[in-house]
């Protein structure tokens, strides 16, 4: 595997294979390596000549100071972990090659980026499609790849690309979870064992909510429900929505919705969603 920290020398290597007339799949991260993130290198090398990974924790999309200092960094085991997945290019940037000074540029989604995690996270969106358009430029790829597990993620980068006339085609790769239903997060690391077992209530949250809506129960009394279900284990409930799939509206039928939630399991954030096609698919 070839590893960049330099913008000017990976733009050298990539141009060659380029020329070559070989298609670069992206794989965009912020490291602590786990199954989840290893899927959406599979899926590139599935489909493309040449696999870029980008392993950046970047400070612009974090408004907690504290989040951002505890974020897991273990890059000699991601290196080791990409080296196995035969990923062919790293880049791993410091802070001053991706933000040469105070970055004045925001990027705003209307609606989009003050709902949901955006209400939670201000600025949150803006420092992804920032650091995100960053990335494309200086990789330039033919197809990018995100899980479906950062669900708004997918539509702010949807919508960006489109905005921006980005020559990339978006790829969404389905979550990877535990065997008892835990999406594989970088954040689960920082939990106790004990915070680890209880964060399973995610996604009892998430596959509760589901059958409420195909029996017809409103939202509101499910969110009650979910709530006190998360307090019970100590787990504390930022939010529970259902949004149409493609539109993000507010829905109350389960056809072709998503689940999301976001709770607190000690001072870790998780989220996680469900997807539910129709009511045919789940009976
Ligand atoms: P992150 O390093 O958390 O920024 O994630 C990098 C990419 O991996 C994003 O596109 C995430 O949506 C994706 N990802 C993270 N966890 C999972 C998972 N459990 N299953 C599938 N994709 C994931």
């Amino acid at each position: 595997m070839h590893i960049f920290k330099e913008i000017a020398p990976l733009r050298d290597h990539l141009k060659s294979l380029r020329s070559g007339q070989s298609s670069i799949g992206f794989v965009p991260t912020m490291g602590a390596l786990h199954k989840g993130h290893l899927g959406l290198i599979n899926a590139s090398k599935n489909h493309n000549d040449i696999t870029v990974c980008s392993i950046y924790v970047n400070p612009t999309q974090f408004g907690n100071p504290e989040d951002l200092a505890k974020y897991p960094r273990t890059l000699e085991q991601d290196i080791d972990l990409l080296e196995q997945a035969s990923c062919d290019v790293l880049f791993c940037p410091s802070n001053t090659v991706m933000y040469h000074r105070a970055e004045p540029l925001t990027i705003s989604f209307d609606k989009l980026d003050r709902i949901l995690e955006g209400e939670f996270r201000p600025g949150h969106f803006s420092g992804v499609a920032v650091v995100v358009s960053k990335l494309f430029n200086i990789v330039q790829p033919d197809i990018a790849y995100f899980g479906q597990k950062d669900y708004q993620q997918v539509m702010i980068i949807s919508k960006l690309i489109e905005a921006m006339k980005f020559n990339v085609q978006l790829h969404v790769v389905p979550t990877v979870r535990e065997h008892d239903g835990l999406a594989l997060s970088s954040r689960n690391q920082r939990l106790s064992v004990d915070e680890r077992n209880r964060a399973t209530v995610l996604y009892q949250g998430l596959r509760a909510t589901q059958q409420g809506l195909i029996q017809g129960l409103p939202l509101s009394e499910l969110r009650t429900r979910v709530a006190a279900l998360c307090d019970s284990k100590g787990v504390r409930m930022e939010y529970l929505e259902v949004v149409d799939q493609d539109t993000f509206e507010v829905k109350e039928s389960p056809t072709r919705a998503v689940i999301l939630i976001a709770a607190y399991v000690g001072n870790v954030r998780l989220i996680d969603n469900l997807v539910v096609e129709s009511q045919d698919e789940i009976a």
